[in-house]
């Protein structure tokens, strides 16, 4: 049988082209920004994770060149060898005392921090409990591991208790791994009920806070601030290519975990480092975080205002207290529908469908950034508003 036999795009790919209504690629020749050039049209984007508006702030910008012209272009190698610069060892020291943690140490992406992590920290015939919902790079993480899979029903407290009740944990170990922000819901972990039920079973408790740092908790710190339980998860798991407007990942824990971890990831000995300029721009917002703390309330504010707006005109939107703010639209086809029709009027957002949803429960995942105007939203909301009424999602 041939290989390639398989290599066909799913059938709502090429239904999608035929309609012309494939939401996919779309290019930008500008930064990304709340207002961007997108195939040439002036657009205003809500589907993007530069939460705290850092991707093109100057100051940023600026040390990602002054890193450049010093330390070139790349690090040619892997952080176990040639590859580490006085940054990477600088990124991870000021992580370490912004997130409360003994020690952190960064992988070159927040999906090889999980790979890293996980298939380091999971032996064989361990256990690791997952949400159902969480990223899919902790499940390639898992898949990397000689450990084994458990799911628990998404956010479900009891099935999670349940589930780990059932095990047997005297002869192996077992790690609970939640997303601290869900990256399609935008809900928040329960992590005060995860964390009891970890320590009754004697389990580990991981947070994997993408969409969390920079975003809530008081001063940033993410999910574990937001709930005052900075000492009870066991890992924070996080990538630079959110609010801190870079590319790069990390794992933040105690100093013999991460110590552990830098002598047995495969993914964190045999890749080249994160590269000069995105650790220079990475520690530059970490900086501008903290110290400019108004960011996180104007994306809260704005989020809060989009919920209200969205809500008062009749849309459905999934309720949470971040700034992802997914809309239904049920159907898969008219999700891409609704993403062409507001790409022609310029405002991008994401579709997410089926098998991303459970289907019939298509979304459009919309996120706003903290220096999004009054103007770009309102503009937004009165597009998404006629388009769910031009397809029919909501009343006219
Ligand atoms: N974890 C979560 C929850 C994510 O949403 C993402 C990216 N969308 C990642 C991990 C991977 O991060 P990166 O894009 O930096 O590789």
């Amino acid at each position: 049988m041939d290989i390639f036999a398989k290599c066909h795009a799913p059938a709502i790919v090429y239904e999608a082209k035929e309609k012309g209504i494939y939401p996919y690629f779309h290019y930008l020749t500008t930064k990304q920004d709340t207002q961007v050039m997108m195939e040439g049209r002036d657009t205003v984007m809500i589907g993007s994770n530069n939460y705290l508006g850092l991707t093109s702030d100057p100051r940023v910008i600026n040390a990602g060149i002054e890193a450049f012209k010093k330390y070139g272009s790349g690090c040619s190698g892997s952080r176990f060898l040639n590859g580490t610069l006085d940054i990477h060892i600088a990124l991870e020291k000021e992580l370490a005392a912004f997130l409360q943690k003994e020690d952190v140490v960064t992988f070159s992406t927040g999906f090889q921090s999980n790979l890293g992590i996980i298939s380091a920290i999971v032996g064989f015939n361990d256990y690791v409990i997952c949400d159902k919902e969480n990223h899919a790079s902790i499940y390639d993480g898992v898949k990397l591991s000689y450990g084994r899979l458990v799911r628990y029903e998404h956010a479900d407290m009891k099935d999670l208790e349940d589930k780990i009740s059932k095990l047997d944990l005297s002869k192996v170990g077992a790690l609970i791994i939640t997303d601290g922000v869900f990256s399609m819901g935008g809900d928040i972990a329960n992590l005060p009920e995860i964390v009891r039920i970890a320590r009754k079973y004697g389990a580990r408790v991981m947070v994997d806070d993408a969409h969390g740092l920079g975003v809530i908790g008081e001063h940033g710190r993410g999910t574990a601030e937001y709930w005052h339980l900075e000492d009870e998860v066991d890992i924070i798991m996080g990538t630079f290519s959110k609010s801190l407007a870079s590319l790069g990942g990390y794992m933040a824990a105690s100093k013999e975990v991460c110590d552990y971890v830098r002598h047995a990831s495969r993914p964190f000995i045999f890749s080249a480092s994160i590269t000069p300029a995105c650790v220079a721009c990475a520690r530059e917002s970490l900086r501008i975080i903290q110290e400019e703390p108004e960011r996180r309330k104007n994306l809260h504010d704005i989020s809060e205002y989009m919920r209200k707006q969205l809500k008062a005109n009749g849309v459905d939107i999934v309720e949470s207290e971040t700034p992802i703010v997914p809309i239904y639209v049920y159907d898969d086809l008219k999700a891409f529908e609704a993403c062409k029709l507001l790409f022609e009027r310029g405002v991008y957002v994401n579709p997410v469908v089926s098998p991303a949803t459970p289907v019939g429960k298509a979304l459009l995942r919309t996120s706003y950034t903290a220096t999004h105007t009054k103007k770009q939203i309102d503009y937004a909301v009165e597009q998404i508003v006629a388009v769910l009424k031009e397809l029919e999602v909501i009343n006219g």
